[in-house]
């Protein structure tokens, strides 16, 4: 079976800064990581490849710095890293992302399953994996907590949609993406880390998709998601104040005001 598996390049979103000025996300502010989500993709694949004899590719889009990422999911058990990137390819949104990633899929050619994750955590829109599926007019089933069962022909999963638990059965080739829930990924073992640091990632650039690409698709051009304003919110501090025992009325009194004044107590003075 030939299994690909989606993961996206992300900043550490507990460190990265924002550059409030100009509303965007300073990406240099932080090192980046693969999407957590991607990890629970490629775990699944990794499964299931153990289970059937798979060959388990990887796709990302983005800098060329994404090769890393690609580097280490062979280390945590894919067989090849492909990375998509091309200058043309810059400003994409989510549509023009998932026209360009599955016009690569589309170059491999030979695929069954496609497996990513439910969401990114930078931007957050879970919109790509069901995209690519429209795009390459194949079922998908989305929020898949678990494999229940699978052959060369059929997948079965569990797909927690709002507060039910839906028992799904797809037909190959399809796309599924996958929640947290679905496994715990693996730490990449030593053996597969040697084989991650002499791998060839290869890249595929907007001329080696040309025969499935249009240019006005893809980049600034093939977005039609206009971004009129970026705001990011300011963390405000609680207000903290400590009491000493000494002041206990005083306490007391000062505490009761803030109530009252808030609207939060009301006290009957009669
Ligand atoms: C107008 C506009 C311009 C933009 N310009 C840029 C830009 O210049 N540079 C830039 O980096 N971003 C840009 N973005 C953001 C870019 O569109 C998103 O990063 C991208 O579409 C993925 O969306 P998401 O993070 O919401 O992914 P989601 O839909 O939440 O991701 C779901 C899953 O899809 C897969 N996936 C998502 N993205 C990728 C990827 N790139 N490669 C492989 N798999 C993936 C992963 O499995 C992921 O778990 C722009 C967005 C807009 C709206």
């Amino acid at each position: 079976m030939n299994i690909v598996v989606l993961i996206k390049q992300v900043p550490d979103m507990d460190k990265v800064k924002f550059d409030r000025e100009k509303g965007v996300v300073d990406r240099k502010s932080a090192g980046t990581e693969i999407n957590p989500f991607d990890l629970n993709a490629l775990e699944a694949a990794v499964q299931i490849s153990e289970k059937i004899d798979s060959k388990v590719t990887v796709i990302s889009m983005g800098p060329p710095s994404a090769k890393e990422a690609l580097k280490e999911c062979i280390a945590r058990g894919a067989n090849e890293g492909i990375l998509v990137s091309d200058a043309k390819f810059g400003g994409s949104d989510t549509k023009a992302t998932s026209v360009i990633l599955a016009a690569a899929i589309k170059k491999i050619s030979e695929y069954d399953l496609i497996i990513a994750g439910e969401k990114t955590v930078d931007g957050d829109t879970g919109q790509v994996g069901p995209e690519i599926a429209e795009v390459l007019n194949i079922p998908h089933v989305s929020y898949v907590s678990k494999i229940d069962n699978i052959d060369n022909k059929n997948i079965t999963v569990c797909s927690d949609i709002w507060d039910g638990t839906y028992l799904k059965q797809m037909k190959f080739p399809g796309l599924i993406t996958v929640t947290k829930d679905i496994n715990e990924p693996r730490l990449p073992s030593f053996k597969n880390k040697m084989k991650a640091r002499k791998a060839e990632i290869k890249v595929l650039t907007f001329d080696d998709l040309k025969e499935f690409l249009d240019e006005e698709k893809v980049g600034f051009k093939g977005s039609p998601t206009k971004v009129k304003k970026i705001e990011v919110p300011s963390v405000q501090q609680r207000q903290g104040r400590i009491f000493r025992e000494a002041d206990t009325q005083k306490a007391e009194d000062e505490l009761i005001n803030i109530f009252r004044k808030n609207k939060i107590l009301e006290v009957n003075n009669e």
